[in-house]
């Protein structure tokens, strides 16, 4: 049986609100940041639906979350109240924008940047499946991309996730890394055939699809001598192995 994801609708106007799923300060857990202080901004809906999502409560028709739609103050007032309640400086931490899909909402993105910029954040990281270009305006903002395409292990149609555009302008920033989740060998296989070119191997990074520390374990030996052989940087997933599948931490 095919997989097909029942993915809610956005509203096609949020009158310069951010619909936030939620948000709160833990370490980024992937990628080339992984274990920096970071305020996480979830932001709600995604356009794609993968079979193995861990935030179905973004964007499952059958499980999304209310959340919260903030006016760009409002956004910035909960970050400050997060942040008074732990010694990690501001400009220490990374604000991690993610979702969900964020560049959904790329056209308020840049103003609520510059609102957390004058309240002393100064890194800003986005999680992205890399299927949006992105704006000029948030090209000069986004510190670093954390692009995450989608190969067929996702349940989904893999050459329709591959978006020449999107890809060619977030590598063009040289301020980005391009992370594949790996259950299988074949998954990197396929990624090298779909994926690269453009994508040039010393931005790869490869992690365990997992959502226990066991199966992380199980898949790190193979996976990062895969790393080694292939010449790609191998990632962990520091939230699972620290906390499991458990929310917000
Ligand atoms: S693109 Fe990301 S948020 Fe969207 S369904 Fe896939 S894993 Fe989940």
């Amino acid at each position: 049986m095919s997989y097909k994801p029942k993915i809610a609708p956005w509203p096609t106007e949020f009158s310069g609100k951010i619909p936030v799923s939620e948000m709160f300060l833990s370490i980024q857990g992937e990628g080339r940041f992984a274990g920096t202080p970071a305020l996480f901004i979830r932001m709600k809906y995604c356009n794609l639906g993968c079979a193995w999502c861990d935030t179905r409560f973004t964007w499952d028709e059958e499980k999304i979350e209310e959340g919260a739609l903030l006016t760009i103050p409002e956004t910035v007032e909960r970050a400050l109240e997060i942040m008074s309640k732990s010694s990690s400086p501001k400009h220490e931490t990374h604000v991690v924008i993610t979702g969900g899909e964020p560049m959904l909402h790329q056209d308020r993105i840049p103003a609520m940047i510059d609102a957390l910029i004058d309240a002393g954040f100064s890194f800003f990281e986005i999680e992205t499946n890399g299927m949006y270009v992105p704006s000029p305006a948030m090209i000069s903002r986004i510190n670093w991309w954390n692009c995450s395409p989608k190969l067929s292990n996702s349940g989904l149609y893999t050459m329709k996730t591959r978006v020449a555009a999107a890809l060619a302008t977030i590598i063009a920033t040289h301020k980005c890394d391009f992370k594949f989740v790996i259950q299988a060998p074949k998954d990197i296989d396929e990624m090298e055939k779909i994926f690269m070119p453009p994508i040039p191997a010393d931005r790869v990074i490869l992690m365990p699809e997992c959502v226990t520390p066991e199966v992380q374990s199980r898949i790190m030996p193979w996976l990062s001598e895969e790393c080694i052989r292939r010449g790609y940087r191998f990632s962990p997933r520091l939230h699972i192995l620290a906390w499991g599948n458990e929310r917000a931490r």
